[in-house]
């Protein structure tokens, strides 16, 4: 029977960019049940990670003492087994970990300058983690060489929109759904990655929204879609331009804001003059008919919203799908009234808010570029440090600069590019090149197997900070538990390695770090820490210290030189790598239900665990069938780069000649397979489509 419940806290969920309130049932120091709260995104619904995904934090595997590598470890890269961890590392006190962590990053910043070093931050932290990460980054290893999973997520969607509207951000909530005559769900599982946004949308299909949702990949949400676009994967360009030239040529378009409110028009107008849908179907898969349909019910829609995921993102053209977004949207006026609106939903529970903070390589806190100069004089007068000029190196250049011996050090918190990465063995080898890797963290994670110094962090449920979900709301995370062993605080470990490298910071704790964030960043105006303990949740911009944060952005300019937002016209690429006679399969990767980005956390979480528990490769039946395979069987998976193995899976809603797998499962790493070419402008790489092969194992 359940202990007695003993204290409540009220939190955020860990996991995805839905942001859902809860609350923490403890009992002897421990988290014995999780509940729902009524937060502004979830109503007192959670999902099964929210609920189930928190033991994690007392598995066996914890981190709970500093480690160091041993002089006579194996060498890095050589396989590691976690049961034989002190063939590899020894325990080591505080102080010898920290001075050898700064130690190592001092040492290399001496011989060989300031971007010889490099630091990936986490989307998992706190904003106040992600601001002091970045900090460090820039006053103190001197470089912008700062990143984190965004760059692998939605780099693409936000270079798309600062570059269209000015604000990387979403310009209107998830919950506007239920205003909206007509929403459009593209590229996205949200039934899968925002499980309680989905519920909204089916609640608001069932009042009458119509739901287009527009996927490669069907997904369950076809339930409640008035319209489904099983579209040719990376086709959505073409799909896209389509619905474009139908609204430009048959004058659906919203003649009025069209004048007063963008630029770009006659050039988009006469780029898609090749764009009929008679000229895309046969690119898209989508009848001619079905795509005028489909563009006349979106601009006729009195509110229509436009949601898309990664299936949009992570392409070499990711930028370009988003651009077509964006003007799909900017053409029919749908931006800046309540039921309207562009909404990339985040993926991580905090990406908003580290990204805002500035844990990005080109943009220091609030999006305010590293190349101005006036931007950098502020920063360089609030935090009495010179600052470079030059844009740093985004996750994937990072991996490439250390194969060319121009970053021979890192410090990572919270992130795993060996098991996030494309192209995992050239990962890899990058990583076990480094000459010194800072690794802190809750495991050893496939990462920290690489590092010399591993410094144990703290777990969500330990740690006071904010978060910022992906409807612009900042949101207050409590502890509920105590720090296990010799466990720190994340923001206790960042000042301590600052301090070993000369910087002379003294914050006593987050909220400290959060009045300066305040200084630094007009997004957090009237969003004070004393606010955040009454209300728990306030969305900014927040234009007033007592009212509501704005919902709903845009009503009468957008934040560009000219307060006009800019059509950009996107051309028909091919996807990076095609299939052929060796390599027919389209293998397209993402995330379970019940599994978190690499499963650091939810594969150490018993019920998520034992839900999902093993490495699956999903194909349609009628793919089994032509491979002469049988759902169930151990399947070996080839691409140009590297080679898996994991159990088939048939599911329909994968596309025939399609693989799906999860890249959670460290024993079938999808990501050996996966290619690192990039989108020119958000520096994303191709996750949603490679060719592969399947094989007997
Ligand atoms: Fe957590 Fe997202 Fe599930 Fe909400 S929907 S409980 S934020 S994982």
């Amino acid at each position: 029977s359940r202990q007695p419940v003993e204290q409540r806290v009220h939190s955020i969920c860990p996991y995805c960019g839905v942001g859902c309130q809860l609350e923490y049932q403890v009992s002897n120091d421990r988290i014995i049940a999780v509940d729902g709260r009524s937060g502004p995104s979830n109503e007192g619904r959670l999902c099964v990670k929210g609920r189930f995904g928190f033991d994690y934090i007392n598995h066996a595997d914890r981190l709970r003492v500093p480690l160091v590598r041993r002089e006579d470890a194996p060498p890095k890269g050589a396989p590691f087994d976690p049961a034989e961890r002190d063939r590899y590392f020894r325990e080591a006190s505080w102080e010898e970990a920290l001075e050898r962590a700064c130690e190592g990053l001092v040492r290399l910043k001496h011989q060989h300058g300031a971007s010889a070093l490099a630091g990936l931050g986490s989307a998992k932290g706190s904003n106040e983690e992600a601001y002091l990460f970045q900090k460090l980054v820039r006053t103190g290893f001197g470089s912008n060489n700062v990143d984190h999973c965004t760059r692998l997520c939605h780099a693409s969607s936000v270079a798309a929109l600062l570059e269209g509207i000015g604000s990387g951000a979403v310009t209107a909530s998830f919950m506007q759904v239920v205003n909206a005559e007509v929403a459009i769900v593209i590229g996205c599982n949200p039934e899968s990655n925002h499980p309680v946004a989905a519920n909204l949308f089916k609640q608001a299909a069932r009042n009458g929204t119509q739901l287009v949702v527009i996927d490669s990949r069907g997904h369950s949400l076809r339930e409640h879609a008035s319209h489904l676009l099983q579209l040719t994967p990376g086709s959505d360009v073409a799909l896209l331009n389509a619905m474009l030239h139908v609204i430009i040529r048959e004058s659906l378009y919203d003649h009025r804001f069209v004048a007063e409110r963008l630029e770009g028009f006659d050039a988009l107008q006469a780029h898609l003059d090749d764009y009929s849908p008679e000229a895309m179907a046969p690119l898209c898969g989508i009848d001619a008919e079905r795509i005028r349909e489909v563009a006349r019910l979106f601009a006729r829609a009195e509110r229509a919203m436009i949601f898309w995921g990664m299936g949009i993102s992570q392409h070499t053209h990711g930028t370009d799908n988003v651009r077509c977004l964006i003007a799909l949207a900017l053409l029919c006026g749908q931006v800046g009234r309540p039921g309207t609106g562009l909404h990339p939903l985040r993926g991580q529970n905090n990406v908003q808010g580290a990204s805002d903070a500035g844990l990005i390589p080109m943009m220091l806190p609030d999006y305010q570029r590293v190349d101005n100069a006036e931007a950098r004089a502020r920063f360089e007068q609030l935090w009495q440090s010179p600052l470079a000029a030059q844009p740093g190196l985004t996750v994937v250049e990072m991996i490439d600069a250390i194969h060319h011996d121009q970053i021979r050090g890192m410090y990572i918190m919270g992130e795993n590019p060996a098991m996030s990465d494309p192209d995992l063995n050239h990962s890899r080898q990058a990583l076990a090149r480094l000459e010194h890797l800072v690794v802190q963290d809750l495991f050893i994670t496939e990462t920290a197997a690489y590092a010399d110094v591993i410094l144990p962090a703290s777990a969500w449920p330990e740690k006071s900070g904010t978060v910022t979900n992906t409807n612009r709301q900042v949101q207050l995370g409590r502890p509920a538990v105590s720090l296990p062993g010799q466990c720190r605080q994340d923001w206790w470990i960042i000042q301590a390695i600052a301090q070993g490298m000369g910087l002379d910071w003294a914050y006593p704790g987050p909220e400290a770090i959060y009045r300066e964030m305040q200084q630094a960043m007009p997004s957090l105006t009237h969003i004070d820490r004393e606010r955040l303990e009454r209300e728990n949740s306030v969305t900014y911009p927040c234009p007033t210290p007592d009212g509501e944060g704005t919902d709903v952005l845009f009503a009468d300019r957008f934040p560009t030189a000219s307060g006009k937002a800019r059509l950009v016209a996107a051309t028909l690429l091919p996807p990076d790598e095609t299939c052929d006679s060796q390599y027919p399969l389209i293998l397209s990767t993402g995330r379970l239900l019940e599994h978190w980005h690499t499963g650091a956390m939810t594969r150490r979480s018993r019920v998520l665990d034992t839900l999902e528990p093993g490495a699956i490769v999903c194909a349609h039946p009628l793919t089994l069938r032509e491979w002469k395979l049988q759902a169930g069987e151990a399947v070996r998976v080839e691409s140009r780069r590297g080679a898996m193995k994991a159990l088939l899976r048939a599911d329909e809603a994968v596309p025939p000649g399609s693989l799906f797998i999860p890249f959670c499962f460290a024993e079938g790493a999808a990501n050996l397979l996966t290619n690192p070419k990039l989108d020119p402008f958000g520096k994303i790489p191709e996750f949603k489509y490679c060719a592969v092969r399947l094989a007997p194992t």
